[in-house]
């Protein structure tokens, strides 16, 4: 299919690795210019030549988009971006008790200001031109609670809400935006948190692996492959239609009928 999308312009947040860069390649074989961040130069631009290979301009920004200057570097090289893919490193896990109000403000800052700040700064300028993709990279926590990541919970549900009117008033102009929520994929960050939970209880991280495993019904992690492909749908021409809903990729993890 031919997603209608090729000469558009994406900004993709924290794509050196993982998700995001799951994201930046598949925009880039649609023929979209994808600009891309990362706060480390090193493997952000090695991901900036392999996406060069698809023929699309890719510009590379060494940025931490938590921050006031990371982002107003980010929109320096792109202010008016097509599409637009939030995401940034998930915060820490841990428990209520110990938390303290700088992680929540840090949480906060990061998973739910962050994304708010470039949703804003970008999305009239989406609705004055007549398209616009807005899709947030947040997590399966904001449909079902994760007992360890309690501040992923609140952040991402709050970003959730956040958007949830804005979605509905900025389709009139053929601007969607929309969630996607993670279950486990086979990135960096799963394989950190695995062999965390490997150290903890002992074990081989191979045992956490296959725990993991056998608790998704597809019987394994996605990638990100395919978790750019859906992304690069809901970014498509084809994809108007569909705002304010927050998609859950997780093989089937979740026990809920909807
Ligand atoms: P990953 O493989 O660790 O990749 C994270 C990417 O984000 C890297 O390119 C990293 O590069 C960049 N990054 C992190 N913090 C950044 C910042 N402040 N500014 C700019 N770039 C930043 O992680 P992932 O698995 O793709 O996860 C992406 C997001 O999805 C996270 O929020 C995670 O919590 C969420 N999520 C993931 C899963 C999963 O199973 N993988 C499930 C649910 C939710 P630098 O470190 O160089 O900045």
């Amino acid at each position: 299919m031919d997603l209608g999308i090729k000469g558009k312009s994406a900004i993709v947040c924290a794509a050196s690795k993982g998700l995001g860069k799951g994201c930046a390649e598949a925009l880039a074989r649609e023929g979209v210019d994808v600009i891309i961040c990362a706060r480390g130069a090193e493997a952000l631009n090695a991901t900036a030549r392999e996406l060069g290979s698809t023929g699309v301009k890719v510009t590379p920004v060494v940025c931490d988009v938590t921050t006031e200057a990371g982002r107003k570097a980010l929109l320096a090289a792109c202010p008016d971006p097509d599409i637009l893919i939030n995401n940034a490193g998930g915060p820490p896990p841990g428990d209520f008790k110990t938390f303290g109000l700088d992680d929540w403000r840090k949480a906060v800052e990061g998973n739910m200001i962050t994304p708010i700040a470039l949703v804003h700064a970008t999305v009239y300028g989406m609705m004055e031109r007549g398209f616009g993709r807005i899709v947030n990279i947040t997590s399966q926590s904001v449909k079902a609670p994760i007992a360890s990541l309690e501040l992923s919970n609140g952040a991402r549900l709050g970003l959730t809400g956040a958007v949830a009117v804005l979605a509905r008033k900025a389709v009139r102009s053929n601007v969607t935006i929309n969630g996607i929520l993670p279950g486990p994929f086979d990135t960096d960050r799963l394989r950190t948190n695995n062999a965390s939970a490997a150290r903890a209880r002992n074990v081989a991280v191979s045992v956490i692996d296959a725990e993991r495993k056998a608790a998704v019904p597809a019987g394994r992690f996605g990638t990100p492959a395919e978790f750019g492909a859906a992304v690069a749908f809901l970014c498509s021409q084809h994809a108007g239609f569909i705002t304010g809903q927050n998609l859950l990729i997780d093989g089937g993890g979740f026990p809920g009928s909807l």
